[in-house]
């Protein structure tokens, strides 16, 4: 059996009951550097695999190698392993191997805690993009954040920033400065459910200049979002007057 597991953002209380029974389960769990060291925490007596970024199609190979010698393997992501995590990637790798048995975990995804700790940011429609360009061309992320943003919808990013690529989030607001006025109501949080957890929120004018690192995720509201006792949210449309 694989199992891919999305643990969530970091912090046991997030980490659902059938993620924590897939690990206990597992003989041989498998995964990116940093998610293996939060997984040593909770489960220090486990047998454990870790890769660097970037290796992503060796790990999924190992991990469903490992399978096909009779092992039960869990394959780890943070949040949902389905969202820019390697559950697809396992799909198509698999059809490669013989047979195996996989079964995909869900996990809380960034932007889902994330926005609890905000407020109620994506109570409507909304669209989640990663700004990383890594595997998807710049072209494409911009087209897709000017869509969005014309289209009224709440925007969340993932990967907002990296080492090298520190101005990313300055051009994607310029981008949706065409579209949202800049006063839109906005928000980030680092590091969520984990050491050092900030939240901000702040207008679309602000946020251009603001500095996120690669364990922030970045909300921008639509025209409706607004601040309510401190927090970050979007109506639903309820009439309640
Ligand atoms: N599978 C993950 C997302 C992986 S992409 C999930 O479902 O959450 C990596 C991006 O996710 C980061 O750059 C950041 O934008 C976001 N992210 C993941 N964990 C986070 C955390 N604990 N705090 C803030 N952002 C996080």
């Amino acid at each position: 059996m694989l199992y891919v597991v999305g643990f969530g953002p970091g912090k046991l209380d997030y980490f659902t009951n059938e993620a924590q029974e897939a690990i206990k389960e597992s003989d041989l769990i498998v995964g990116y550097t940093t998610y293996i060291d939060i997984i040593r925490e909770y489960f220090p007596e486990k047998q454990l695999n870790h890769t660097p970024m970037k290796k992503e199609v060796e790990r999924c190979r190992y991990a469903i190698e490992e399978v096909l010698k009779g092992r039960t393997v869990a394959i780890v992501s943070s949040g949902d392993s389905g969202v820019y995590g390697l559950a697809g990637l396992i799909y198509e790798l698999s059809v490669e191997y013989p047979p195996i048995e996989i079964e995909i975990i869900a996990g809380v995804t960034a932007a889902l805690s994330g926005g609890a700790i905000l407020g109620a940011p994506l109570t409507h429609d909304f669209a989640v993009i990663s700004l990383s360009d890594l595997l998807t061309p710049w072209e494409l992320i911009k087209k897709r954040i000017e869509f969005a943003s014309e289209a009224d919808l709440v925007i969340c990013l993932y990967n907002p920033a990296s080492k090298k690529r520190a101005d990313y989030l300055k051009i994607a607001c310029e981008y949706m400065m065409h579209y949202k006025a800049k006063d839109t109501v906005c928000g980030y949080v680092k590091n969520i459910g984990r050491l050092g957890q900030e939240a901000v929120i702040c207008t679309l004018e602000e946020l251009k200049d603001k500095t996120v690192d690669m364990f922030t995720t970045v909300y921008i509201g639509n025209s409706k979002t607004r601040m309510i006792q401190g927090k970050m949210v979007t109506p639903r449309g309820y009439r309640i007057s």
